[in-house]
Order: structure tokens, then sequence, then C-alpha cells
């Protein structure tokens, strides 16, 4: 990092050790700036659905006017091994039948495809073969492929198994600033990925101080205040323990990091953009800790209003994600040799697990506005970055809920479709939302092998398309693990893939 302002210590001693305080020759081919957006559990049908009630239409989300788009393959070592058998996984010998079955699950995802795939394919009981976070965000922040629950670590745990993420090796290599935001706790599955190293994704207390005492991160944000978030006995945080958030709430954290959380009457967007503004000023980094009852931010709410379609904040206690991305900007872009952020919207996916069309519609258009927050961000003039420079990716990591929606019946623009308790579509005894008017279906609470897709704009998305295909012939497919060489690639960064991969050419036929 060489800022503009002194950044703590490490840049003191940076400049001592290299006066004067020169920027590096700038490399003109390479991006300096990535951002990548995450809608988590976040299919095409969730994007579609939030398209139609925003707009009425089905592709008017900010990121489906991007000019690069694709589709991801995202199972990981726990997928494999449920359809090829316990202990097959060889990362150098790879069936890709096993991970993705094109010929089963269909060369893109639905509604893009609507026949020549199996529903069953994707519908195992009691649980779909499929990914969960942890798995897939170490798949692309690390480029290997892993079991379900391990952040940045090899499959199986062993021992000094951890894995170099992009964030890190960007920072090592390129002297990147580095950042993760989130609507959900910031030591949950997605963000913790990015900045933290740990065999299960449950420990919470481990992951949170890693990030905070070791990887320290210039930008941290999100869910998870243990105000709101505590364990079951109530004697400590659930996703930061009582003993570091009082290290930052008494101060002791500064000058390292400038600190802003949940207030109770507070405007949380406030309070955070103050805070990354001082964090900009005095070259420091920024942790803003928030959320609500179970460690996320309570999600916007759209209302039903045909025609007229409106969300509301469900708290301004919290910044909206909007609200993160622009604080995370603010002190990222201070950073003179680049920048490498996660953005996530985590609770697509809790609404998705829940069966809850509303939440999703009002989750999915908090990811729409700080995706085009960040677009207006990279567009506006006076600074540094442009699309000449900067990488914006949009993505999500795996499907979740096999959610239809019924076209005849589709809902339109400001309509939300009745929505009652019942039980849920795989579990008869557990309660899920039902639609008893039959605009939309669920088959199951739980996340599936389905095609997501990929969104892309700016320096080095050109170059994208010629990973398509390479590991599922004939379609237009990408490995999520190969988004980790797509990203680093665009930086000037190469690092060799350590999967081999033997690709069936059925599809093809
Ligand atoms: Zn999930």
């Amino acid at each position: 990092m060489k800022k503009s302002a002194g950044f703590g210590l490490k840049s003191l001693l940076a400049a001592a050790a290299a006066l004067p305080l020169l920027a590096p020759a700038a490399d003109a081919q390479n991006v300096k700036y990535i951002m990548l957006f995450l809608g988590d559990g976040m299919q095409l049908e969730t994007e579609i659905a939030a398209s139609r009630y925003l707009t009425g239409r089905d592709y008017e989300l900010s990121w489906h006017k991007l000019p690069y788009q694709s589709n991801v393959a995202h199972w990981d070592v726990t997928t494999y091994e449920g359809f090829a058998g316990k202990g097959s996984y060889d990362p150098k010998a790879i069936l890709n039948v096993y991970g993705y079955d094109v010929t089963k699950g269909g060369r893109l995802p639905y509604p893009l495809q609507r026949g020549g795939f199996l529903d069953s394919y994707f519908l195992q009981m009691p649980k779909p073969y499929a990914t969960d976070s942890a798995s897939a965000a170490t798949a692309w922040a690390t480029g290997y492929k892993t079991d379900d629950g391990n952040l940045a670590w090899l499959p199986s745990d062993p021992a000094n198994g951890s894995l170099k993420t992009i964030a890190e090796i960007l920072r090592e290599t390129k002297d990147f600033a580095i950042g993760v935001t989130s609507t959900v706790p910031f030591s949950h599955a997605t963000p913790a990925a990015h900045v933290s190293h740990n065999v299960s994704r449950n420990n919470y207390h481990a992951i949170a101080d890693e990030i905070l005492f070791k990887t320290k991160p210039d930008v941290v944000i999100g869910g998870g205040h243990p105000g709101w978030a505590r364990n079951r006995a109530n004697t400590n945080g659930q996703y930061i323990s009582d003993a570091t958030y009082n290290l930052f709430k008494s101060g002791a954290m500064f000058p390292q990091y400038i600190f802003a959380e949940r207030q109770a009457g507070k405007d949380g967007a406030q309070s955070l953009m103050a805070a990354a503004e001082a964090a900009a000023r005095q070259g420091r980094r920024l942790f803003g800790l928030y959320g609500g009852p179970g460690g996320h931010q309570e999600s916007p709410e759209p209302q039903h209003a045909p025609g007229a379609p409106e969300v509301k904040r469900a708290t301004t206690e919290n910044p909206l994600m909007k609200d993160q991305v622009l604080a995370a900007l603010k002190v990222l872009s201070q950073d003179r040799d680049g920048f490498f952020v996660m953005f996530e919207q985590g609770d697509i996916d809790w609404a998705a697990h829940g069966n809850d069309y509303a939440r999703m519609i009002g989750t999915t258009w908090d990811m729409h506005i700080a995706v085009q927050a960040a677009i207006d961000y990279v567009n506006q003039e006076g600074d540094d970055m442009t699309w000449d420079n900067t990488l914006l990716l949009v993505t999500s990591d795996h499907g979740n809920s096999y959610l239809r929606i019924n076209r005849p019946k589709a809902p339109g623009m400001g309509v939300l479709p009745k929505q009652v308790e019942g039980v849920c579509p795989d579990n008869l005894s557990a309660k899920c939302l039902n639609y008893p008017d039959g605009e939309v279906s669920y088959r199951t609470t739980h996340h599936t092998n389905e095609l997501v897709r990929l969104y892309g704009i700016g320096k080095g998305a050109e170059s994208f398309s010629k990973w398509e295909g390479v590991w599922y012939p004939c379609t237009q497919i990408i490995d999520n693990t190969q988004l980790f060489h797509l990203m680093l690639e665009a930086a000037g960064v190469q690092v060799e893939s350590p999967l081999k991969f033997t690709a069936s050419r059925e599809a093809c036929n």
C-alpha cells in the first residue's frame, strides 16, 4: 500500500526504506482495481424475479447490461464425491462429469435453457449434491476445490492445509489494498474465505480474530455485531468474541483501525460513511460492525404495489449494501497501487433457504443498487478509476431452492405473490413460505448445483471468453476455480492451476 497520506507504521517504515516515495512505473496493461460482487445463493431465476418486480421486464438489473456474460459451474469436493463416491476426488485426475454433468444439467442455466436437463439431477433427497458457501468462495479465492465448510484450506483438512488467497497474493505481489464487505456477519463463510483460513467455517471467534489481528484487511464491513447476535447461553458474541469487540469498542485498536458500529437511533449509512471518511483522511483501516438479530442486517422490504414498486429499508440503523460499497471505495481508492475487494449480499441465500420470495426480491434489489453505485463510481470523473484500469464482476456462489416462476402467471411490476406459511417442499415437518396462487414454486430449501451467471465489465473482461468451455467443452461455462486465474491474470499475475481436468466431450453431440 502506498498512500497519499501515511498508512500507519507499515507505510512509514516502507517510506523510510525507499525515499522518495514514488509510485512504481505504471503497469498500463494490467487492471489496478478489482471489484467482485457476490449474490449468495442467487440464480438467474432470482435475478429475473427481482427485475420483474422492479421493472416488469426480465433482464433489467444493473448488471444485466454488462458486456461480458457467461455461466459458472461451482461444485466442490463434497459434491463431486456425492456423484462419484467417497474418496474419489483426485485433483490430478478430475473427471468433469462428476462435478457438473452438462448432459444432465444443461449447457445454460434455467430459463435460458428450459428443456433437455433432468430436475432429478439437481434434487437428490434429503439434500441435493451442491457446494456450500465456504468451499465455493475458497474456489475463486484460492484456485482449489475443497470440502464443504473449509475456508481457504485443502480438502480432508490436512495440517498445514492453509491456502493463500487472491487478496493475500495481490497484496503481496502488487501492494494492493484489500477489503471484504457483507450484509451477513463479516466472519461468515463468503467474506472469511478471502481473508482467513480454517478447517471449519463455524469457528467464528478464531476466524474473526484472524481477520482482524492477522490478515488486517484495509476494509472489513459486515454484520455479526455482538449486541444483536449472541451465543445460545448469552455469554458471548456469536460471530465475534466479546473480548475482541471490546478492544475495538474501547479504542484500543486505534490507530490501526477506525471503528464504526450499529448504534440505537443512529443512521448506519451515515455512521459508516463518516468513519470511512476519517479512515481515508488519516490513512487508516476501516472496520464497520453492523447487523441485527441472527447476525445479518435486516433485509430491505419490498411492498406489494402493482405498477409502483417500492422497497423500504427495514431499519435505518444498518447501512444498505450500497452504503457498504461506497464506504469501502472511499478507503480503498486512497491506495495508489490498486485494490481487490469482495462485496457480498449474503441474505439472498437466507431468503432462498426459507423459500421467502419477498425477502429475496428485497435483498436482490439491495445488490442491484449496490452494483449500480459502483458502476457510477467508476464512471465519475476527476479520479484515477476508469474502465481501462478497473474490473467489475458480478456472480453467485451456487443455486438455491430451485425457484421457478410460472411464466403464464408471472408477477409483474410491483407485484408480490401471496405468500402464506406452510410446509417445506423437501421436509413436511418443517415450516416454509408457500404460494397458494401458483405464480412461483420452490422445490427444495437447500443449495443446488445449477449453473449461475457471471457478468463483467472493464479491463481484462474482453479475454474471459478464452476460459469458456475449457473444462466443459462446447459450452460457455467457466469453473469457479478459473475465476481465481481470470482475476489474477487481469492484474498481471500468473499462477498455475494445481488441478488436472479430464473433459468429457459428450455435450458436443
Ligand atoms: Zn446457504
